[in-house]
């Protein structure tokens, strides 16, 4: 093989560990309503946010390709709690409840907050937070308030656009630019943001490698 098909191959290979990865069995564990009831921290996580209907449910069943590991409906008013699923004992994947219902009682947006505050703020085994970010609506405010609190914990983020599918490609490639140039502005965030789309399966396998790199 030709030097100059080296970096080619080592994205082909992690491609492919990141496919054999999330195609091994993966268990719901359990869910936290407080920091008491978090599993022990014995296995590096990735966790997900991202406002409610962002398709979080769907792109965690999508890269784990079992339907129904995650809810695939939340409701509003609903218990919000932290849901933590294990990746063939080398990850675990952390669901973090949604936010942005326009017409959440204050009490549970102050709970949410204190909630997620104190895990990501807590969690030393907390490797990389995906903040979905819905393609056709691009960055909001709310969307900012959970950067700006992750920038504060000091917690790495990445930055996945979802529902790709709904989008021409000029007009992805535009709010691409448009959050990746935001991003920059963050400490925090990953630089690189990945675009994803649970319907078609466009950048589950990138998704799945970027996350390979962080199992133990
Ligand atoms: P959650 O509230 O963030 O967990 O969102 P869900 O996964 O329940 O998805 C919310 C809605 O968006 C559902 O109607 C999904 O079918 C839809 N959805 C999720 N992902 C995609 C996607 O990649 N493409 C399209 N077209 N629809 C999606």
């Amino acid at each position: 093989m030709a030097d100059h098909e080296a970096p080619g191959r080592l994205t082909e290979s992690l491609i492919e560990a990141g496919r054999l990865l999330f195609a091994r069995p993966c268990r719901f564990i359990t869910s936290a309503a407080d920091l008491d009831g978090l599993p022990a921290p014995n296995l590096p996580e990735i966790a997900f946010a991202g406002r409610s209907n962002v398709g979080k449910s769907s792109l965690i069943n999508a890269l784990t390709g079992r339907n129904g590991l995650a809810r695939a409906s939340n409701t509003p008013g609903r218990t919000q709690q932290i849901n933590f699923f294990e990746l063939d004992a080398r990850l675990m994947l952390v669901d973090l409840p949604g936010y942005g219902f326009a017409e959440a009682p204050k009490g549970l947006v102050e709970r949410w907050t204190r909630l997620v505050n104190n895990y990501l703020k807590g969690r030393v085994v907390l490797r990389r937070t995906c903040v979905l970010i819905d393609a056709r609506h691009g960055l909001k405010d709310n969307d900012r308030e959970i950067l700006g609190m992750l920038d504060k914990a000091a917690a790495a983020y990445q930055l996945v656009l979802t529902k790709a599918d709904k989008l021409k490609a000029g007009a992805l490639a535009d709010v691409l630019a448009r959050t990746s140039e935001e991003a920059a502005k963050h400490p925090a965030a990953h630089p690189e943001i990945l675009s994803t789309s649970s319907d078609t399966g466009s950048g589950i396998a990138e998704l799945r490698a970027a996350l390979t790199l962080l199992a133990t």
